[in-house]
């Protein structure tokens, strides 16, 4: 006879309140500790990685103390390590940065050289992410209750990826983690029970994937609490992609069967699983697309919707009109703050205010330390720039993260467990509070990023050299443009970028249409890999649009700039307008307008790889 357990199994609520609550102690401990946590960490990455050749180049002989570790490692920024990162995608497999092996790379949205940034990653790092990961929901149920209940509908995508020359696997942090046994084969919990069966969202085919997870999202309505996408353009993104696709997926949904484009066998598998002829549902769907106003369609066709899970912080604060009108004001929730080098904190207070959000970044991830960053008073249209390196004094400048001061901003700079050491990741912090002894950040803004559209990150010398490659077309005509900025147009889904130029014409030939279509192509081809990977391949990014605009604008720009206080004698064009007043001078004075005819080129991996 089978033995009687000897403690009754425990309820499935009671185990989930128990989770919940070793998740809030944890981020208790180690903020509570911060200053203990961070010490640890550092020891553990300098003693484990003693040996390798990085730390050994720079004379640090296995110290592992702060004082030591800040004495003899330079503060470095891409450039500075690519060398290294050339050699192990290359295929050196000795022990350059990291002692254990380095399993891939994750390729940043952040480019240098117009191609995207190589993370070595290892091995371990999954159980870093995973561990971030499994904070969120903790934190959230403290706020909105029964969260469990029902499910998330998340808009999750892989991205292609390439092999670098020595045979190690090159792709974003995202693709990886949605691809690894974490994501694919996590056990049942009610907090990672989403709408979209992992089939829909391991396709590479963009629309496949998008229109699968509408059609599962849409068949389980009710279930739905939340939704969400990583960043907020890619929410927006999926709506856009619903109200061009509504009649079929209601066709699908009446019918039972499953859009003859969708080929892919192990999605059409999934989503059978789901999909019932359903008539009443379709009849229901097509009535709420059906109407003329899209206001408020989250919360028509999914009433159960609790909030919308979303990155608003940083450029993505563009959206958040948009996101506002479709959700009928819903909560949109940030809930963490990470990248392809490390992920970094949470936010403990995910129903505040998209302006107020601050992150906790959580001390187990890495070692943190913060550069003072000065910026002028009031000048919050000019992008931050610094110098490349740091001189001595700056570098002693750092502070830990115990040490940060309320109020003061800084740029973020990491040692991760991967072998990254004061690496500068590129972001701007303040400093909005603390939980315990670990600071509360807000996203300031990425360093020297002009334009930003989805993943995108276009600096001003990008911009510049593209504008510069672009002139060529002129150049016949005796045409140049004598003035120029830009703008990020996210009232069109997809947003694009637009250039305002102003011509200083010489010839007397007209210039043709397509010689400015052709300016618009030269420029998208120029600018860097990530831009246009989300014209080519996510077509997260819309055709780039010139707009000419009267001689005299950009004196008119100037005055009414200084009106707001700019400073006559410093005034210099800027490469991006975001003010309101100086966007609608611009609009005011176009006397022609022309967009780029077709994608410029783009293929998965970094250009040297296909040579
Ligand atoms: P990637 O390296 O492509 O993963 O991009 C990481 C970068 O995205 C970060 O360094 C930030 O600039 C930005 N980012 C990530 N999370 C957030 C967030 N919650 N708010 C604002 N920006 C973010």
């Amino acid at each position: 006879m089978p033995e009687a357990p000897k403690q009754a199994p425990k309820p499935a609520d009671d185990n989930l309140h128990d989770k919940n609550r070793k998740a809030l102690q944890f981020i208790e401990d180690v903020t509570a500790n911060a200053d203990e946590v961070q010490r640890r960490v550092l020891a553990e990455i300098l003693s484990r990685n003693a040996h390798v050749e990085y730390l050994r180049r720079h004379g640090l002989d296995g110290q592992t103390d702060r004082e030591s570790f800040k004495k003899t490692l330079p503060v470095i920024t891409y450039e500075d390590l690519q060398p290294d990162v050339t050699r192990i995608a290359n295929g050196d497999k000795s022990p350059i940065l990291c002692s254990h092996p380095i399993s891939e790379f994750l390729t940043s949205s952040g480019t240098s050289g117009g191609e995207r940034k190589l993370m070595p990653t290892i091995e371990e790092e999954l159980n870093r992410r995973s561990l971030l990961y499994s904070l969120l929901m903790p934190v959230m149920s403290q706020y909105v209750p029964n969260l469990e209940k029902g499910k998330g509908m998340y808009f999750l995508f892989i991205k292609s990826e390439a092999k670098t020359p020595g045979g190690l696997v090159a792709r974003p942090v995202l693709t990886s983690y949605y691809k690894s046994s974490h994501f694919k084969e996590r056990p049942y919990d009610p907090y990672t029970n989403y709408t979209s069966p992992n089939e829909t969202i391991l396709c590479p085919d963009s629309y496949q994937s998008m229109y699968s997870q509408l059609l599962c999202g849409l068949c389980q309505h009710k279930e739905v609490l939340r939704v969400g996408a990583v960043f907020a353009s890619g929410f927006i993104r999926a709506i856009r992609f619903l109200e061009n696709h509504w009649a079929l997926l209601c066709h699908d949904i009446r019918t039972g069967s499953i859009n003859p484009e969708i080929t892919d066998p192990a999605i059409r598998e999934a989503v059978m699983r789901i999909l019932k002829p359903d008539p009443k549902l379709a009849d229901f769907i097509e009535a709420e697309c059906g109407n003329d106003s899209w206001g408020g369609i989250i919360t028509r066709l999914w009433p159960n919707t609790k909030y919308v899970d979303v990155i608003v912080t940083g450029t993505m604060s563009q959206y958040i009109p948009t996101l506002d009108y479709y959700s009928n004001g819903l909560p949109l929730v940030c809930t963490m703050y990470a990248s392809s080098e490390c992920y970094f904190g949470v936010n403990l207070n995910p129903l505040c205010k998209p302006s107020e959000v601050s992150y906790t970044l959580i001390p187990t991830m890495a070692y943190f330390e913060f550069l003072p960053v000065h910026r002028n008073n009031g000048a919050a249209n000019n992008p931050i720039s610094m110098p490349k390196s740091l001189n001595e004094k700056e570098q002693r400048d750092l502070v830990d993260l115990v040490d940060v001061k309320l109020g003061q901003e800084y740029e973020l700079v990491v040692t991760t467990h991967a072998g990254l050491y004061r690496y500068r990741v590129g972001d701007v912090l303040r400093v909005a509070g603390f939980k315990n002894k670990a600071p509360q950040f807000n996203f300031i803004c990425r360093k020297n990023v002009v334009l930003s559209i989805d993943s995108d990150k276009t600096d001003e010398v990008e911009l510049q050299n593209a504008v510069k490659n672009a002139l060529n077309h002129l150049a016949p005509f005796d045409a140049i443009v004598a003035e120029y900025t830009s703008y990020a147009d996210t009232s069109t889904i997809p947003g694009h970028y637009v250039l305002f130029w102003e011509l200083s014409l010489n010839g007397s030939n007209p210039i043709p249409p397509s010689v400015f279509e052709d300016c618009c192509l030269a420029v998208e081809e120029s600018l860097n890999s990530v831009y246009r990977q989300g014209r080519v391949s996510d077509r997260s990014i819309g055709p780039l649009e010139i707009k000419i605009v009267e001689p005299g604008t950009f004196d008119k720009l100037m005055d009414c700039a200084i009106s707001y206080g700019a400073s006559i004698n410093q005034y210099k064009t800027p490469r991006c307008v975001k003010f309101a007043p100086l966007l609608e001078i611009l609009n005011s004075r176009v006397v022609s307008k022309y967009f780029s005819p077709k994608c410029p080129k783009w293929v998965p991996g970094h250009k040297q790889w296909s040579n």
